[in-house]
């Protein structure tokens, strides 16, 4: 584990003023791990549109390297050029590309278009101003047929021009390893950095594990589920991850990609757990 381990950390943007103050303050306390950029993430459906440019301009202004989550959702061409347009003109060069997920309720409004897709339209239009993240799921996207063609929709992304793939957190290092090996084996080079959920709330955690995807170890749910006391699960949330991130960085992770959740201090701990030097 040396300094060349690539840290990010991804916010979402929050709906009031207070939310906002938080995450500034969020933000910078995180700074002191001297993060390779902060990404803030996008309603698909345009839902968080002007939330998501709003905090994203802001924090350029204080020199920040930040990238946007972006996805079409139901929105015209007009309408994500735009966007990019405002983000060309803020200083961002990086984005995180994705096909995102409609919020419930929005489902019939459009067909949702491909993150390959995407991808090709930000690199036509803007040639190689941003650096682009893509989504990638060692577990294998809910909606996948099966799994080789979820890792040949990813090379789809890379070879529309995707840089790098932060994945969907997981607490199985060998999921993750094995991911790599498959993906190698199908012609992707580029780097893919794990993404990293810290353990606070586990009802919370466990309902969205369920939509999106990601499993939770069985002899961890049901620890979890026996603890009454949040202390408990904190504490053992934080061995968990903290194990986690060790196991996958010495196994050659070229970084780690934390969900916030806009809180400092799950993060922190884990980072300080990890003392990177
Ligand atoms: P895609 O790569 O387009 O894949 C979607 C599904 O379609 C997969 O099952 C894939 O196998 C299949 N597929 C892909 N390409 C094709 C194709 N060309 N033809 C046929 N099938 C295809 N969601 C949000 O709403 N907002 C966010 O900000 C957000 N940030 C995220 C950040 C990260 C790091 C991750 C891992 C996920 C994030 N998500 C976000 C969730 C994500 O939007 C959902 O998982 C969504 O369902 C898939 O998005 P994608 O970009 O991976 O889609």
């Amino acid at each position: 584990m040396t300094n060349n381990t690539r840290i990010s950390f991804e916010f979402f943007p929050p709906k009031t003023p207070e939310g906002r103050e938080k995450l500034y303050k969020t933000r910078e306390t995180l700074q002191e791990f001297q993060p390779a950029f902060f990404s803030v993430t996008y309603g698909a459906g345009g839902t968080t549109r002007e939330t998501t440019a709003d905090i994203v301009t802001n924090l350029r202004r204080d020199g920040i390297s930040i990238a946007p989550h972006l996805s079409f959702g139901g929105d015209d061409e007009e309408t994500v050029l735009a966007l990019l347009d405002r983000y060309q003109e803020a200083g961002v060069d990086r984005i995180v590309a994705l096909r995102g997920d409609m919020p419930s309720g929005m489902g019939a409004v459009a067909q949702l278009v491909y993150a390959n897709e995407l991808v090709a339209f930000i690199r036509r239009h803007t040639g190689d101003q941003f650096h682009l993240e893509v989504a990638a799921y060692p577990e294998i996207h809910p909606e996948a047929e099966h799994y080789d063609a979820d890792i040949g929709y990813l090379k789809g992304k890379f070879d529309a021009g995707a840089n790098s793939a932060l994945t969907q957190y997981f607490y199985n290092p060998d999921a993750y390893f094995y991911f790599l090996d498959q993906c190698e084996k199908a012609g992707i080079d580029a780097p893919i950095y794990p993404g990293i959920m810290p353990i606070t709330n586990f009802t919370n955690l466990a309902r969205f594990s369920k939509n999106c995807g990601a499993e939770i170890p069985r002899w961890l749910r049901r620890r979890m589920e026996s603890f009454s006391n949040p202390e408990d699960t904190r504490k053992l949330g934080l061995e968990v991850v903290t194990d986690l991130c060790e196991t996958l960085l010495e196994g050659g992770a070229p970084g780690l990609h934390f969900y916030t959740m806009n809180q400092v201090d799950p993060t922190a701990e884990i980072l300080r757990s990890l003392s990177l030097d």
